[in-house]
């Protein structure tokens, strides 16, 4: 039987190294998280593949190249606290919980939350906290967050989001007018009321939806 270690590390030699990404803390917990205890088991086949898969109502685990360049874009160093909106899977939050000391992660829809906390656990992952609400307004009790990513597209900057980072803390969004095509936007805290921001270039995310993101169904809230 072929062993999942090498599917990783080609995954992270062919899709993610080859491609520009750098930082040795984000090679590093793409080589160690099991993606496979993050897709459905009948896709466990293809979770090492250049792709996002779907995972169930309607939405999908992003492609292995953009979790690395947003986790990258993060610029984390070890040890901090993190913010992830758009838990879907937890695949990302994994990552992240390989390089950060604390991950809070929020999804919108309660049957994403289950699976993500299932796999989280099967993974180990026990520094990976989820919670089940809208997270275009952040988690003001465990805020301030040092970095905060946002795996989904917003129609502008959430700005609960921006006033939980920490003073020099990044958040990762992507941001378009339209809800399936984004400009990837990194939005450092310089001070307390000043930030700046950086264009990463284009990315695809499905839509940002809640109070400060795109008008969706309630109803799936719920699902
Ligand atoms: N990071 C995930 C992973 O590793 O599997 C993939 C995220 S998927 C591309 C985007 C997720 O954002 C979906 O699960 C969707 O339900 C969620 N989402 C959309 N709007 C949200 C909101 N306001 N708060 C929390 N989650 C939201």
């Amino acid at each position: 039987m072929r062993d999942e270690t090498e599917d990783r590390q080609q995954m992270v030699e062919r899709q993610i190294a080859r491609r520009g990404i750098r930082d040795p803390l984000v090679l590093a917990a793409m080589t160690d998280v099991p993606r496979t205890c993050f897709v459905p088991a009948e896709l466990a086949q293809s979770a090492y593949l250049d792709r996002p898969l779907p995972i169930g109502a309607g939405q999908t685990i992003s492609q292995p190249y953009v979790v690395a360049l947003m986790i990258e874009a993060m610029q984390l160093e070890g040890g901090e606290k993190v913010l992830e909106v758009g838990a879907g899977s937890g695949y990302a939050a994994a990552v992240l919980g390989r390089i950060a000391h604390e991950v809070y992660a929020i999804e919108r829809i309660a049957s994403l939350v289950r699976l993500a906390k299932k796999n989280l656990a099967q993974a180990g992952c026990k520094n990976v906290h989820v919670k089940h609400d809208d997270g275009t307004q952040g988690w003001p009790d465990k805020a301030p967050f040092d970095g905060i990513l946002v795996s989904a597209g917003a129609p502008a900057l959430p700005q609960a989001l921006k006033q939980q980072l920490s003073v020099g803390g990044r958040l990762v969004i992507p941001v378009g007018d339209d809800p399936h095509s984004q400009t990837l936007l990194r939005v450092t805290r310089t001070a307390a009321d000043a930030f700046t921001q950086e264009d990463l270039g284009e990315v695809r995310f499905v839509p940002l939806i809640g109070a400060q993101g795109w008008t969706g169904d309630q109803a799936d809230i719920d699902e």
